[in-house]
Protein backbone atom coordinates (compact mmCIF):
# COMPACT_ATOMS: atom_id res chain seq x y z
CA UNK A 1 0.00 0.00 0.00
CA UNK A 2 1.11 3.44 -0.63
CA UNK A 3 2.47 5.72 1.90
CA UNK A 4 1.48 9.66 1.55
CA UNK A 5 3.55 12.80 2.42
CA UNK A 6 2.05 15.80 3.16
CA UNK A 7 2.56 19.45 4.40
CA UNK A 8 -0.41 21.15 7.18
CA UNK A 9 -1.75 23.67 4.97
CA UNK A 10 -1.73 26.22 7.96
CA UNK A 11 2.13 25.72 9.86
CA UNK A 12 3.62 23.81 7.03
CA UNK A 13 4.46 20.50 9.59
CA UNK A 14 5.22 17.64 7.29
CA UNK A 15 3.41 14.60 7.97
CA UNK A 16 3.67 11.03 6.90
CA UNK A 17 0.78 8.94 6.66
CA UNK A 18 1.84 5.05 6.42
CA UNK A 19 0.18 2.73 3.84
CA UNK A 20 -1.19 0.60 6.58
CA UNK A 21 -3.04 3.53 8.05
CA UNK A 22 -5.52 3.70 4.81
CA UNK A 23 -8.00 1.26 5.39
CA UNK A 24 -9.95 1.26 2.13
CA UNK A 25 -14.07 0.10 1.60
CA UNK A 26 -15.57 -0.64 -1.06
CA UNK A 27 -18.61 2.15 -1.28
CA UNK A 28 -20.35 0.66 -4.42
CA UNK A 29 -20.31 -1.44 -7.47
CA UNK A 30 -20.62 -1.69 -11.09
CA UNK A 31 -21.41 -4.19 -13.63
CA UNK A 32 -19.69 -3.26 -17.25
CA UNK A 33 -18.32 -5.10 -20.32
CA UNK A 34 -15.78 -7.11 -18.78
CA UNK A 35 -17.34 -8.03 -15.54
CA UNK A 36 -17.73 -5.93 -12.02
CA UNK A 37 -16.26 -2.45 -11.67
CA UNK A 38 -16.04 -1.98 -7.37
CA UNK A 39 -14.90 1.59 -6.07
CA UNK A 40 -12.82 1.90 -3.14
CA UNK A 41 -12.76 4.72 -0.99
CA UNK A 42 -10.37 5.59 2.60
CA UNK A 43 -10.81 8.56 4.77
CA UNK A 44 -7.92 9.50 7.11
CA UNK A 45 -8.45 12.12 9.28
CA UNK A 46 -6.10 13.73 11.73
CA UNK A 47 -5.01 17.05 13.51
CA UNK A 48 -1.79 18.87 12.75
CA UNK A 49 -0.47 19.98 16.31
CA UNK A 50 -1.24 23.46 15.62
CA UNK A 51 -4.62 22.68 15.54
CA UNK A 52 -5.69 22.09 11.99
CA UNK A 53 -7.87 19.17 10.84
CA UNK A 54 -6.42 17.23 8.09
CA UNK A 55 -8.72 15.13 5.85
CA UNK A 56 -7.19 12.34 3.14
CA UNK A 57 -9.49 10.70 0.66
CA UNK A 58 -8.09 7.97 -1.45
CA UNK A 59 -9.97 5.97 -4.03
CA UNK A 60 -9.58 3.62 -6.49
CA UNK A 61 -11.67 1.48 -9.07
CA UNK A 62 -10.93 -1.89 -9.48
CA UNK A 63 -11.69 -2.88 -13.09
CA UNK A 64 -11.04 -5.42 -14.75
CA UNK A 65 -10.94 -7.29 -11.19
CA UNK A 66 -7.77 -7.62 -10.13
CA UNK A 67 -6.48 -4.52 -11.47
CA UNK A 68 -6.41 -1.07 -10.00
CA UNK A 69 -6.99 2.16 -11.80
CA UNK A 70 -8.25 5.47 -11.43
CA UNK A 71 -6.41 6.37 -7.85
CA UNK A 72 -7.17 9.48 -6.59
CA UNK A 73 -6.01 11.14 -3.32
CA UNK A 74 -6.72 14.21 -2.18
CA UNK A 75 -6.52 16.24 1.11
CA UNK A 76 -7.97 18.65 2.88
CA UNK A 77 -6.39 21.32 5.33
CA UNK A 78 -3.05 19.90 4.22
CA UNK A 79 -1.36 19.93 0.39
CA UNK A 80 -0.17 16.59 -0.82
CA UNK A 81 3.92 16.53 -1.55
CA UNK A 82 4.79 13.16 -2.30
CA UNK A 83 3.02 9.73 -2.62
CA UNK A 84 5.39 6.84 -2.09
CA UNK A 85 4.40 3.39 -3.30
ZN1 LIG B 1 -0.20 22.37 11.39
Amino acid sequence: MKSIELKCEKCHEPHTVQGSEVEYEQVSGDDRQMGAALYYEALVEFNCDCGNAITIKSSFTEYPIGSESDATTTASGGTITKIVD
